[in-house]
């Protein structure tokens, strides 16, 4: 018997022994392909030399220094390497060990900016409903995960609401174009500043792709553009969090350099250390930085593993890497390749709804009837058995959504590494 816990108590996944490029080898000598980086993470795949040297040279010089006495030297290059030409305004970065860890830091820094600006009824955060920003407590409370939310409720802390996300497929009425759909869900999330009070609320926040909620959804054009100007307007942040669909993975270096605009702050994670290392972090804007210096100076928040020196030498290197091989170019060559093929040989199966993405983001939604876009009934996990198909005939794909109460849409996400070859 296991003493080990992982998140399903009845299921035992297979060993992995060994993993290089875009293939998984596990104790029982079977090879598959990581079609999705695991959950969107390994970027590079597995074993790049460079990486391994660069965290190698990090464990032998300072392997851990705690930031109340030391930083490391890695830390201020990945920061200059992520802010340094200032993109959107964001001019300073701050690690830590994961994604939801990234959002509990913007959560609270937004909080901290309402603070020290002299507006402290701002403590409202707006999210969007089928959202998933992470698994500690604030940040599944900003999130709407109607599968991961409602055993926690009663211990959610924070307030939050939740308007509807941008999800064409399924929420734009046949009556109206792309840009009346736009324009409902800003009036609604309008009506939801006016209903919570626009100088209570601190921020919004939301995935400019959706990821493990809806599928690889991108936003419709202009959606973005309107979600800025209201948040503007009643002086809450913009919250955008790449922890999936940043760093390359839809074929821009930040998903949200295709929406024209930019957020207040920026949480990353996954594509930052691609799996080499655990670590996550926010980008944040300069005028919130400048107003907390002018105020207090102090960020009320840290970790023990916060700026780690091998993660953030592990995370250096995979953006040097990214830059340096051109990769985020190669990500959209090879995402058109991608979807076409996708489009090509699955595009009219009678249970492939829609298929959508960007870059190397790219997600089915499977359902029971094309036609009537008839989701799977609940309890089918039809994006499960998928997986498993797959993973039998060596592919490993990343199964979300699902078909739940309240929830519509089983999707089967494909993120893999930006150095996937057409071959691949
Ligand atoms: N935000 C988004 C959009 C995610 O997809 C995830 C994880 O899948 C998280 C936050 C949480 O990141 P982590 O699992 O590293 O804590």
């Amino acid at each position: 018997m296991s003493r080990l816990l992982l998140r399903n108590f009845r299921e035992r996944p297979d060993v992995a022994v060994s993993a290089s490029g875009l293939r998984i080898r596990s104790a029982d000598g079977r090879e598959v392909i990581d079609g999705s980086g695991g959950a969107a993470v390994a970027c590079l795949g597995h074993a790049h030399p460079v990486v391994l040297e660069a965290i190698r040279k990090q464990i032998e010089t300072v392997c851990y220094v705690h930031t109340g006495f030391y930083v490391g030297e890695p830390v201020e290059a990945l920061a200059e390497q992520l802010v340094g030409h200032e993109p959107g305004g964001l001019t300073h970065a701050y690690f830590v060990s994961s994604g939801s860890e990234g959002v509990e830091a913007a959560l609270k820094l937004a909080r901290q900016y309402a603070l020290e600006t002299g507006q402290p009824r701002r403590e409202h955060v707006i999210g969007r409903r089928q959202s998933y920003h992470g698994n500690t407590l604030g940040a599944l409370g900003a999130g709407g995960n109607q599968v991961r939310r409602p055993p926690y409720a009663p211990i959610l802390p924070g307030a939050s609401s939740h308007v509807s996300p941008c999800y064409p497929y399924r929420e734009q009425r046949t009556d109206e174009d792309a840009a009346a759909y736009v324009q409902r869900l800003a009036n609604e999330l309008e009506a939801e500043f006016q209903r919570v009070g626009p100088d209570r609320v601190m921020a919004f926040i939301a995935e400019p792709v959706v990821g493990a909620t809806l599928g690889c959804q991108p936003a419709l054009p202009g959606y973005f553009r309107a979600v800025r100007e209201i948040c503007d307007r009643h002086g809450a942040l913009l919250i955008l969090d790449e922890v999936m669909c940043g760093l390359g993975r839809t074929g821009t270096l930040h998903a949200w350099e295709q929406e024209g605009v930019a957020p207040d702050i920026q949480v990353i994670a996954k594509g930052l250390g691609g799996g080499y290392q655990p670590i996550g972090g926010i980008l944040v804007a300069g005028r919130i930085i400048a107003a907390i210096e002018a105020g207090s100076g102090l960020h009320r928040h840290g970790h023990t593993y916060a700026a780690h020196p091998v993660a953030c030498a592990a995370a250096l290197a995979v953006q040097q890497v990214i830059r340096d091989e051109n990769l985020v170019e190669q990500v959209a060559i090879r995402g058109r390749q991608l979807e076409q093929a996708l489009k090509r040989r699955l595009g009219q199966h009678p249970h492939v709804g829609d298929i959508r993405g960007r870059g190397l983001f790219w997600a089915m939604e499977l359902v029971e009837d094309r036609e009537t876009k008839r989701p799977f009934a609940p309890g089918i996990g039809m994006n499960g058995r998928v997986k498993l198909a797959t993973f039998a005939r060596g592919l490993a794909c990343y199964p979300v959504g699902g078909t739940i109460d309240g929830v519509r849409g089983d999707h089967v996400l494909l993120a893999p590494p930006y150095i996937a070859t057409e071959a691949d």
